[in-house]
Order: C-alpha cells, then structure tokens, then sequence
C-alpha cells in the first residue's frame, strides 16, 4: 500500500510538472507546481528570533468558527465561478480543506516528534472574535503563553486572491518559525491589510494557495485529493522542523576504562 501510494505520488508531481500550464508559467519562485502562484507582494521582514525546539505548535483551521457570519472563507472558484457542489454542504469549500489539511499537518507533525496538537472550535458560527471558544482567542492564549498559532487557510481565486505565503503575527519579532515557512510558501507584508484579526492576536496565518485551477482541480479530484493534502502537509511540517532550534544531541555514552 505504501509503495503504491509513493508510485502515486510520483505521478502526481511528475504529472503537475509536465501540465502544459506550467510551462508557461511565471519563473518557479512565484508559481508552485502543487500550490499555484506565490504572493508577489513585497517581504518587509526577516525572522531571526530562534524558537526552542520543544515550542508547541498548536494547529486550526481558518474559518471554523465563522460560518454564516462574517468571513466564512472563500467558496472556491469551482463552487463560486463554474457552479459545482460543495464538498460539504453548509460550510465553505475552504473551511472544507482548511479542516483536512491543519488535521493532516497535525497527524504528520507528532509522527515527526513535534509538540504539535489540532483544535477546532466545532460550533460553527461564533458571532463574536473575542468569544473565548474561537480559533483567535485560542490561538491568542496559547501565543501568549510562548507557543506558535498557526491558523491554515487557502486563498480566494481569480483577482480578490494573493496567492500562498505566509503572515506573521503581530505579537512579537518575527522568528525563524516564520522564516522557515514564509521561504517554502511566500511571505505578504508584515502588516498586511493593517493587521488581519489572527496576526493582531498573535496568530500566524499560511495561506497554502488560491482555490483555483490546477491546485483545487487536485484537491477536489476523488482520486489525488488525500495524496494532494498529505503532500501539502508534508511541506509544512518539513518547514516547521527546520524552523525550530535543533533538539540538544543525546549524551554520549562513556565506556567504562
Ligand atoms: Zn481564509
């Protein structure tokens, strides 16, 4: 089953590589195979700050608590452009992918050892931002207290839609945490849009990519969707480990004279 599963992937990448889009695509620092294009807006920051390896990175998913109020996230273009259903009825196609993927990242990142948990509001419309329940008041509690937020989103398609990248909270100086997954994903401004609800309260937000095209074609195809979210998730959790410090080596056993 695994080595099927890696076969697949290996078509899957080799597939996107040689899609006749991406030849004519933008240079590959502004255009993914996987994720589609990067943000092309200007970085205006550097993480330094180190992050001690047994920080715990604690993982949500954008808009989980904002259905039917506002900002429930973008419906997609296959849904919002060409009509199709929606994965789920009664949530938006990127809360959808927004819970599959931040779970998967979840799931991979405690395989890889990191102090890594989910959480999920599940009441779905949570009028207030301030409500302790919500992904912002969460995530603002567990910042404050030395962890990292990290709330998983996917960008709005045609025009309204930057592309994937990172924005970083506006607690503190950014770190190497940040660095590491703004140079896999792309980075926005530090104050992007005068500092989103998430940044403000300390809450990092990585855009993953715009749901369009060739990215949302993946996902929504019954046959690459999961190997297409583990891949995504895969990425992040590589970038997480190389942002964090390195844990101290284990003592080195002396032999006895
Ligand atoms: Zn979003």
């Amino acid at each position: 089953m695994r080595q099927r599963s890696r076969a697949l992937l290996a078509l899957l990448f080799s597939a996107a590589l040689v899609a006749p889009a991406a030849a004519q695509a933008p240079a590959p620092s502004s255009w993914d195979p996987l994720t589609g294009p990067r943000s092309r807006l200007a970085r205006d920051w550097v993480g330094t700050q180190p992050v001690p390896h047994d920080t715990e990175i604690l993982v949500m998913p954008g808009h989980a608590d904002s259905q039917g109020v506002a900002g429930p996230g973008t419906s997609g273009e296959a849904v919002g452009r060409r009509g199709a259903r929606p994965m789920q009825p009664g949530i938006s196609d990127e809360l959808h992918w927004n819970l599959l993927t931040a779970q998967a990242i979840v799931r991979l990142g405690q395989e890889r050892g990191l102090r890594i948990r989910y959480y999920d509001p599940e009441v779905r419309n949570i009028a207030h931002g301030d409500d302790p329940r919500t992904t912002w008041s969460v995530g603002r509690m567990h910042a404050a207290a030395g962890g990292y937020a990290l709330e998983i989103h996917y960008d709005a398609y045609g025009p309204d839609g930057v592309g994937s990248g990172l924005i970083v909270p506006l607690n503190r100086e950014p770190s190497r945490l940040d660095e590491s997954l703004a140079q896999e994903f792309g980075n926005y401004p530090r104050n992007f849009r005068g500092g989103l609800g998430g940044p403000r309260r300390g809450v990092a937000i990585l855009e993953i990519g715009k749901l369009e095209g060739q990215l949302e074609r993946s996902l929504r195809d019954p046959a690459r969707s999961a190997l297409v979210v583990n891949a995504i998730a895969v990425r992040v959790v590589q970038a997480l480990v190389r942002g964090l410090e390195p844990p101290p080596a284990a003592p080195v056993a002396t032999l006895a004279p």
